[in-house]
């Protein structure tokens, strides 16, 4: 293959079109923006009330079958989409989350998309953007020193649990060294000791409650109803009892807005929030949802992971919330990853893909097969109708795709191969195409379990019917932490599966789709604010850590000012 530039390099040479004019093609005026310099502008939460007689657009998600560890390209298929349906006369908006800062710097390098299909400028995206993260950390923070100032005033109206205490602090960094610590060192005047930790912000319930708020209003309530422990008596304690909520709520005012960007061929793009995909939603925010949905033909959102992850609580967490309806699904598919689930390969971050992976063998392909039929029945179990993207990389070979299309046929699926990283949007209009016929289709979207279900029930259901196990196994401390959730009034909440995004099963080594397996329960935790119940399922890293040689060290300003080292 000919050199390929790198995705600065295609980004830096893009022509950015002025903002106003690219909100103009949603429908939002010039008054609706905050400007934040030339490339960003905040969008004011007015605009889903004064878009409202707008036509509604087709909600197209884009979820990927299981992937490796190097990631399938979503983002780049939801930019790339975006971007095809110009090509096709059509008008589309892209909602994707902010990424988080911690990773940039550990081992990811950016995640802008990639290629020919990026959000620009991609260091502003990757970096602070308009300081949205910033504003979560400090929020969540604030809290958390109200409740060991709270612990230190020996405050008689109600008496915290100590060792009760939930609620950790947060930051945008990698950093190991804060996983657990200890705070209230040293004298009297210096608080009271205890143990606790550090998470990055992106698994801070706050950044999901920015996710998950239909409107400021509901944001101030959500704040309101998080849950950081227990009073010596075994009463929940929320962050209204600590008078908190109304002061963090102050915090995030500007935060709770979308960040309008655009794409490289001027595709309109909102950027907000951005929950982890494990213990969190993993999905960008319901009001940029709420504001794209009147912004043209299309609205494409991105959720992580898997299918089983980030597809199943768009369905089941955000689309119960926000009230919309999801009218197709995409589901990105690679022959690099269909062929690590044959299990003949083993692909690791940081390192190359093996040489055998980059041979043609259609048989690799089908051997992980069973991986795409399940992630596309899992679509299916929503009442949506799947289309299977398969994003073509430089390496692959015909007859690979070939194998795709003809598993993903079998099952009665639409198919189309999608070039947007080489060629853009132009590449991808086989797969708009298809979207486009898909969400044609009359959609009986459903959930997966209704609300009333008991906290069992819903956890049974999303690990039978979603993940193929045979049943769920409770540890003892999880079996009693769901009767004390049921007790308080919890148990109303959808679930959110805290589970490895590398296995449909909760097992991360197991490929394909896994049968005969029962899912562990080891512990069952609450967001509460942010409105679910998270079972862990497995080891869950809530602080990542940095490798011996962090993507960091390469990262730097050039003599002329301009970042070097960021993808
Ligand atoms: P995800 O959102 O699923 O994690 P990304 O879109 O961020 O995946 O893509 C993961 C990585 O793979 C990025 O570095 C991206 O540039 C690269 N990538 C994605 N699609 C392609 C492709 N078709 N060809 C080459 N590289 C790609
Ligand atoms: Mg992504």
């Amino acid at each position: 293959t000919k050199e390929f530039p790198n995705d600065l390099e295609i980004a830096r040479r893009s022509k950015l079109r002025p903002l106003p004019e690219v909100a103009g093609t949603m429908g939002i005026g010039p008054h609706l923006l905050e400007p934040y310099g030339d490339a960003v502008a905040k969008v004011k939460l007015e605009a889903i009330e004064e878009l409202s007689d707008r036509p509604r657009a087709k909600y197209v998600v884009v979820s990927a079958i299981t992937p490796t560890p190097l990631g399938e390209g979503k983002t780049t298929t939801t930019v790339g989409l975006g971007q095809a349906f110009s090509h096709l006369g059509k008008t589309a908006t892209v909602a994707v989350r902010q990424p988080a800062m911690g990773p940039t710097f550990g081992i990811k390098g950016g995640a802008a998309g990639g290629g020919y299909s990026q959000v620009v400028p991609m260091e502003m995206l990757n970096l602070h953007l308009t300081g949205d993260t910033h504003a979560v950390t400090s929020a969540h923070n604030l809290l958390s020193a109200m409740i060991d100032n709270h612990v230190h005033q020996n405050d008689d109206f109600f008496h915290v649990d100590r060792h009760s205490i939930t609620w950790r602090r947060v930051l945008d960094v990698n950093d190991r060294a804060l996983r657990n610590i200890i705070v209230g060192l040293g004298p009297r005047t210096d608080g009271i000791p205890r143990e606790t930790g550090f998470d990055i912000t992106a698994a801070s319930e706050v950044m999901a409650i920015l996710a998950l708020s239909t409107s400021l209003r509901d944001l101030r309530e959500r704040l309101g109803r998080i849950v950081i422990g227990n009073t010596v008596d075994g009463e929940p304690i929320t962050a209204e009892d600590l008078k908190a909520a109304g002061a963090m709520a102050v915090m995030l005012k500007e935060a709770i807005k979308p960040n309008l960007m655009q794409t490289l061929e001027n595709t309109p793009v909102l950027v907000h929030a951005g929950p982890f995909g494990n213990i969190a939603t993993g999905n960008s925010s319901i009001v940029a949802d709420r504001i794209g949905i009147r912004g043209g033909d299309y609205l494409i959102t991105e959720a992580g992971f898997g299918a089983d992850m980030g597809a199943e609580r768009f369905f089941n967490i955000k689309c119960r919330y926000s009230g919309l309806k999801a009218d197709a699904a995409v589901l990105v598919a690679t022959v690099r990853a269909l062929k690590a689930h044959s299990g003949r390969f083993e692909v690791v971050a940081g390192r190359p893909l093996p040489p055998e992976l980059l041979e043609e063998n259609p048989d690799d392909v089908f051997a992980g097969a069973d991986n795409l039929r399940k992630q596309i029945e899992n679509i299916r179990l929503h009442g949506v109708s799947p289309v299977v993207a398969i994003n073509a990389f430089p390496t692959d070979h015909d007859s690979e795709h070939a194998a795709i299309r003809e598993i993903a046929e079998e099952t009665g699926a639409r198919v189309a191969v999608a070039n947007h990283f080489s060629e853009g949007g132009a590449g991808a209009t086989d797969l708009a195409e298809a979207v486009a016929e898909a969400s044609e289709e009359p959609t009986e979207f459903g959930f997966l379990y209704p609300e009333e279900a008991s906290l069992r029930e819903k956890i049974e259901t999303i690990a039978t019917k979603v993940y193929g196990a045979d049943g769920v196994a409770y540890d003892m401390k999880a079996s009693q932490q769901l009767d004390s959730y049921e007790k308080n009034g919890f148990g109303n909440l959808p679930v959110c599966m805290a589970k490895t995004h590398l296995s449909i099963s909760s097992d991360p080594t197991l490929l394909g789709a896994p049968k005969g397996w029962t899912l562990p329960v080891r512990e069952v935790r609450a967001s509460v604010g942010a409105g679910f119940i998270y079972p862990l399922c497995g080891e869950m890293r809530t602080m990542p850590g940095l490798s011996a040689t962090p993507a960091a060290t390469r990262i730097d300003i050039d003599e002329n000012g301009e970042i070097v080292g960021l993808s």
